[in-house]
C-alpha cells in the first residue's frame, strides 16, 4: 500500500462501486485491524455500522471500534427466537461497554409468521425463516448506510475461503448497495480466543457451555466433541449461512444442473 490511511479517504470517490470495492480491498489486505476500522471511521463517518450477534469474531471488532467511535450503531437482527443469555449478554455490553445498539425486527412477529406459515418454520424452511427475520431487516436498514462492518474470518468454511476485505455489496435491483468491510478475514479461530482471554473481555455465558457459533436457539445446538466450530448451526440442514452474507451474490449453481467438470 503506497498511500496513507489519510490519503485512501480522498480516492476512488468516482470509480463503480465494485471496481472500488477490489481497489480498497488490494490496498487494505494485511492490514491490522485497528488501521481498517479507522480508515472506515474517517471515509465513512456517520454513515458507517457494525452487524453484531455479539459472537466472539464481533466482540473482537467492537472491542476495537469503541476506542476509535463509540457511537457506530451496531445492527443487531432482534429475530425473536434469540437465547435469553445473547439477549442478557447484549444488554451487558450496552451497559458496560456505551455501545449504540439497534435492534432489527422482522416486518411479522413470531406469531404473525405462525400464523401466515405454520409453527416453527425454522424447522421446515429455515431460509425462508432466516429470509423474514434476518436478511429482509438487515437489508432495509442497510440502505440507510454507505459501509457495515461484519467479523467474518476466511477460515470459518470453505464458503468464506476468497472473502476480500471489502466488497461491494448489491441491497436492490436498482443497483443501490453498499460496501461490506471484513477487517477480521484474516484472523484464526485461535488468534480471536487468545485475544478475547488476554484482553479480558466479557464471555457470552453459552461459549462456556459447549456452543461454538451461536444463532437463534431453535438453529443452535452445542458442539460434540472435535467438531468445526460452525457445526451447531442448523443441524440437519445442508444450511451455513443466514444469508446476509450471501445477499447481491449470485446464488450458488445448482448442483443438479452444474458442470460435472
Ligand atoms: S436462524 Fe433459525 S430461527 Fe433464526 S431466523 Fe434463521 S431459521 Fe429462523
Amino acid at each position: 500500500m503506497t498511500s496513507s490511511v489519510e490519503g485512501m479517504r480522498s480516492q476512488g470517490a468516482s470509480r463503480p462501486p465494485a471496481e472500488e470495492a477490489r481497489r480498497l480491498s488490494t490496498e487494505l489486505e494485511g492490514k491490522p485491524l485497528p488501521e481498517i476500522l479507522e480508515w472506515a471511521v474517517g471515509r465513512f463517518g456517520d454513515r458507517l455500522a457494525i452487524g453484531s450477534s455479539f459472537g466472539k469474531e464481533g466482540l473482537v471488532v467492537l472491542d476495537h471500534l469503541r476506542r476509535i467511535r463509540r457511537d457506530v450503531p451496531v445492527l443487531f437482527l432482534e429475530t425473536g427466537y434469540h437465547f435469553p443469555e445473547t439477549l442478557a449478554f447484549r444488554d451487558r455490553l450496552i451497559k458496560e461497554w456505551g455501545l449504540n445498539v439497534a435492534d432489527l425486527r422482522a416486518a411479522q412477529s413470531v406469531e404473525e409468521q405462525d400464523a401466515e406459515y405454520g409453527k416453527d418454520l425454522f424447522a421446515r424452511d429455515p431460509d425462508t425463516c432466516c429470509l423474514n427475520r434476518k436478511v429482509a431487516p438487515l437489508r432495509r436498514a442497510l440502505l440507510g448506510y454507505e459501509a457495515w462492518l461484519t467479523g467474518i474470518r476466511r477460515d470459518q468454511h470453505d464458503g468464506r475461503k476468497g472473502t476480500p476485505v471489502v466488497e461491494w455489496q448489491e441491497l436492490d435491483p436498482s443497483g443501490r448497495g453498499v460496501f461490506k468491510i471484513n477487517p477480521l478475514v484474516g484472523w484464526t479461530k485461535a488468534s480471536v480466543e487468545g485475544y478475547i482471554e488476554d484482553h479480558h473481555l466479557p464471555h457470552h455465558p453459552l461459549w462456556d457451555q459447549g456452543y461454538g457459533s451461536i444463532g437463534c436457539a431453535p438453529c443452535t445446538r452445542k458442539l460434540q466433541p472435535g467438531e468445526q466450530e460452525r457445526a451447531g448451526r442448523w443441524s440437519g440442514f445442508q444450511k451455513r449461512e443466514c444469508g446476509i452474507h450471501l445477499m447481491g451474490k449470485p446464488p450458488p449453481p445448482d448442483p443438479a444442473t452444474a458442470d460435472p467438470k
